[in-house]
């Protein structure tokens, strides 16, 4: 057992530096990149059980730098946001969205990830109202994504930016709900419509008896203050049933379609779903 243990460190050691390695690079790819061209967004498609369609897409940033390749978002949303390059970002990101859905039925929406920092900043969530506002899109067809990180950093600031986007006409939704240090106050004071259930709790809910119990309570939470839900990551028709008998009405996953270039959204609105 020692020597399996000792060979868990050694991998742990050379997995951590080769990450150190790659993160300084990143973070130079990122100084000198160019967002407009490198930077695209897909979209994953949001799906109303009751309705039996796509209601709307959340945006998804992707990163294809011509040095490094292709690079995934966990890593290089914190790097942005440690390099302080996460506020250009967000409005390059931001408008690209808004230039996609400008060819969007009226009726479907738009889910948006905002970093913490961006929240943590009075000027960028006002530049990232004002974006939308010039876009002459209705807000209500736009919603912004939050993390509790955001709450956790500084909660004054946290609230009023939520109010401010809030009065501005769009909904918050609160991301990757029940992980991290997610407080039910949060609930309580904040302005938030939409709770997202992460994908974590849903991976395992067939099998898992303390998974599916936490979903249906956060479900059933959900319901009695109000809010909406959306449960991420329903990879399969399984689970997919197992939500709808607990009363989860919106899902997003691979079930339902992975996330896709603005191109393909034509042909993922107009298939059909028979579940
Ligand atoms: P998130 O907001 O929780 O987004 C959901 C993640 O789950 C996405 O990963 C998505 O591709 C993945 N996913 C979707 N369906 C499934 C499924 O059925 N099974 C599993 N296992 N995973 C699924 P992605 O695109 O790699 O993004 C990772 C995270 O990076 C996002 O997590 C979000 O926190 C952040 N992010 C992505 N784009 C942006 C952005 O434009 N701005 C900001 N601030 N953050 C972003
Ligand atoms: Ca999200
Ligand atoms: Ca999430
Ligand atoms: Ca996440």
């Amino acid at each position: 057992a020692k020597r399996a243990l000792q060979g868990k460190a050694v991998l742990f050691n050379a997995a951590l530096e080769q990450e150190m390695a790659n993160s300084s690079q990143v973070d130079k790819a990122l100084r000198r990149c160019d967002y407009d061209s490198e930077f695209q967004l897909h979209f994953q498609p949001q799906f109303d059980l009751v309705k039996g369609r796509i209601i709307g897409f959340e945006a998804l940033a992707r990163w294809n730098s011509p040095e490094l390749g292709a690079v995934t978002p966990d890593i290089f949303i914190p790097a942005a946001e440690r390099a302080g390059l996460i506020r250009p970002l967000t409005q390059v990101l931001l408008g690209k969205a808004l230039t996609a859905m400008a060819s969007w039925p009226d009726e479907i929406t738009l889910a948006f990830n905002l970093s913490t920092h961006d929240l943590m900043s009075p000027h960028a969530v006002e530049s990232a109202l004002a974006t939308v506002r010039n876009s002459g899109i209705e807000p209500s067809r736009i919603e912004f994504e939050i993390t509790e990180t955001a709450m956790m950093s500084d909660f004054n600031q946290a609230r009023r930016a939520i109010d401010q986007i809030s009065e501005a006409g769009h909904r918050v939704s609160l991301d990757d709900f029940g992980i991290g240090y997610s407080s039910l106050q949060y609930l309580q004071l904040l302005p938030v419509s939409k709770l997202k259930i992460d994908h974590s709790f849903v991976r395992n809910i067939l099998e898992d008896t303390a998974a599916f119990k936490i979903v249906r309570t956060l479900l059933s939470l959900s319901r009695t203050l109000g809010l909406g839900c959306v449960v991420e990551g329903v990879e399969t028709e399984a689970q997919m049933h197992i939500l709808r008998t607990m009363g989860a009405r919106h899902i997003q996953g691979y079930l339902i379609g992975a996330p896709m270039p603005a191109a393909s959204i034509p042909s993922a609105l107009n298939q059909t779903y028979d579940f």
